[in-house]
C-alpha cells in the first residue's frame, strides 16, 4: 500500500487561504429556472434588470403636503390646499401647482406636477382649505426622483448573489415569478470508521452511532449543496478505496474521520494510492487540526466537465478529523467556501462578530481556537462565554452553544471584559 503523504500544516490563514484560491477558479454546475418562493436561498445565475425606473415616479415618502419649497422660504406660510393625491392615484390630471398653492399628500403617492418638496403633517396645521405650515423644506426634501433607485435597463442584482429575502423583493417588484437560479453542486459525505454504525442500527457497547454524515448533510444543504451520503467506511482499504472512488464521481468529497495518526487512519495512505494531490494535511487549529485538504483524479466512467476544476477531471476532497465538533468546525472554516463556489456564489469572507468575554479564559499558544460558546445580550452589551465541554467530541455542549469564539494562537490569557471576535452559528 501506499505510505501517506508528507506532512504539510499551515496555519489557518495560510490553509484558509489555499482553499479560497482554489476555489475561485471553480464554476457552478448548470442553472434550473425555479419560482420565486423556491429560489429562496439559492443563488441567482442570472442579472436582474430593472424593467422601468425606480422608483416609476416621483414618489413621496411621507404623509404631508406638496409644495413649492419657494414658498416656504419664510415660515410660517399658509398656502391654498387645491387637492389631494393618495397613493395609487394618476396625477395626469392634476393642473401644475401654482404660486402659494398645496395639495395634501400620501406617503407612496406620485408628487403633482409643479411640486418639488413635501412637507411634513407634523409641521402643518390645517383649516378647511388652508394649510399652515411651520417649517421650511428644501428642494426634493421627502420626495424620491423617478429612476433614483434604478434606472429602466439597469443591473439590480448580479449573478453570484445570493437570493435572500432583499434580493426576492427586487425580483418580485419588477414582476420575475420565476428566477435562473444554479443547480446544486452534488457533495460527497463518507464516514469512516469501524466503531461507526448508522443511526438505527443496534450500536455495541463500543460502538457509537454516525452523527457526522447527517451534521455534515445539513451544513452542505445551508450551504448550498445536495449531501450524497455514502456508505460508512470501515477502517480497511479495500472497501475505503472503493467507496472514495464513488465519492469522487461528486462534485466534491467530505470525508469525515481516519485522517488522524493512528494505526489505522487510512484516508490519507489510500488517496495517495489514488494519486491524489494533498494542498495540506493539517492547520494549526482547534478543533480540527489534522484537517486535510487535496484533489484526486475521478473514475474513467465519469463524465468530463472540460470547464471545472481547472480543465481536468480531478475532484477537490477533504480529510476531516472524525471528532464531531472538529467535523463542525472544519466544515464552516474549509468546505463551505468551496460548496459556496461550486454553487455560483460570488465569494465572501468569514463573518465575525465581536461580544465581550465573560469569564477570563486561558489557553496554550500556537493554535487558533474555536471553542463552542454562548453568546448573550445586545448591541454594546453582546457577551460570550465559553461553554464547558470535554474536548471535540462534546456534541452535547455544541448543541447548547450558539457561537464560536475565536482565539488567537498568540494569546495565552484573555481577561474579562475584552472584546473577542465571535463566529456564529
Ligand atoms: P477519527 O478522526 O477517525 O480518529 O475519529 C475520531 C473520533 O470521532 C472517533 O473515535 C469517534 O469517537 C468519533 N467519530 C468518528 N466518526 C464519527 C461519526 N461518523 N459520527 C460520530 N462520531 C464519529
Ligand atoms: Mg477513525
Amino acid at each position: 500500500m501506499a505510505s501517506p503523504p508528507q506532512s504539510h500544516i499551515l496555519s489557518f490563514e495560510d490553509a484558509r487561504g489555499l482553499v479560497e484560491e482554489h476555489a475561485s477558479r471553480l464554476k457552478p454546475r448548470g442553472r434550473e429556472l425555479l419560482s420565486l418562493l423556491d429560489a429562496a436561498g439559492r443563488v441567482l445565475a442570472e442579472s436582474i434588470h430593472a424593467d422601468r425606473d425606480y422608483p416609476p415616479f416621483h414618489r413621496a415618502t411621507r404623509d404631508g403636503y406638496a409644495v413649492r419649497f419657494v414658498d416656504l422660504e419664510k415660515t410660517p406660510a399658509t398656502l391654498e390646499v387645491v387637492g389631494e393625491v393618495k397613493a395609487g392615484d394618476a396625477t395626469a390630471k392634476i393642473p401644475p401647482l401654482q404660486p402659494g398653492q398645496a395639495i395634501a399628500i400620501m406617503t407612496g403617492a406620485a408628487v403633482p406636477e409643479g411640486a418639488d418638496a413635501v412637507v411634513m403633517l407634523e409641521h402643518t396645521s390645517r383649516s378647511e382649505d388652508r394649510v399652515e405650515v411651520q417649517r421650511s423644506v428644501s428642494g426634493d426634501e421627502n420626495v424620491v426622483l423617478a429612476g433614483a433607485e434604478a434606472r429602466k435597463g439597469q443591473e439590480m442584482l448580479s449573478p453570484g448573489t445570493r437570493v435572500d429575502y432583499a434580493a426576492i423583493a427586487v425580483a418580485a417588484s419588477v414582476g420575475r415569478s420565476r428566477l435562473l437560479a444554479y443547480a446544486r453542486p452534488r457533495v460527497a459525505v463518507l464516514s469512516t470508521g469501524d466503531e461507526v454504525v448508522d443511526v438505527d442500527v443496534p450500536p455495541g457497547p463500543n460502538q457509537i452511532r454516525n452523527s457526522n454524515t447527517y451534521s455534515l448533510a445539513a451544513q452542505i444543504h445551508a450551504s448550498g449543496g445536495e449531501p450524497v451520503p455514502l456508505p460508512i467506511a470501515p477502517d480497511e482499504p479495500t472497501r475505503l478505496r472503493e467507496l472514495l472512488k464513488e465519492g469522487l464521481e461528486a462534485d466534491l468529497l467530505l470525508i469525515a474521520g481516519g485522517v488522524s495518526m493512528g494505526k489505522y487512519d487510512l484516508v490519507e495512505q489510500v488517496l495517495t494510492g489514488l494519486k491524489a494531490e494533498f494542498f495540506f494535511t493539517g492547520a494549526k487549529i482547534q478543533p480540527g487540526r489534522p484537517v486535510v485538504f487535496g484533489r484526486a483524479a475521478c473514475g474513467a466512467d465519469a463524465p468530463t466537465r472540460e470547464d471545472e476544476q481547472g480543465g481536468d477531471r480531478s475532484k477537490f476532497f477533504f480529510g476531516l478529523p472524525g471528532n464531531p465538533i472538529s467535523t463542525m468546525v472544519t466544515f464552516e472554516l474549509f468546505a463551505k467556501p468551496v460548496i459556496e463556489a461550486l454553487a455560483g456564489m460570488t465569494p465572501r469572507p468569514l463573518r465575525f462578530m465581536h461580544a465581550r468575554l465573560r469569564t477570563a479564559l486561558q489557553t496554550k499558544t500556537g493554535l487558533k481556537r474555536f471553542l463552542p460558546a454562548l453568546l448573550s445580550g445586545e448591541f454594546e452589551q453582546s457577551q460570550v462565554e465559553l461553554v464547558r465541554w470535554q474536548g471535540s467530541g462534546d456534541i452535547v455542549s455544541v448543541a447548547r452553544s450558539n457561537c464560536y469564539l475565536v482565539v488567537p494562537p498568540d494569546r495565552e490569557r484573555i481577561e474579562a471584559g475584552e472584546w473577542v471576535p465571535v463566529m456564529l452559528r
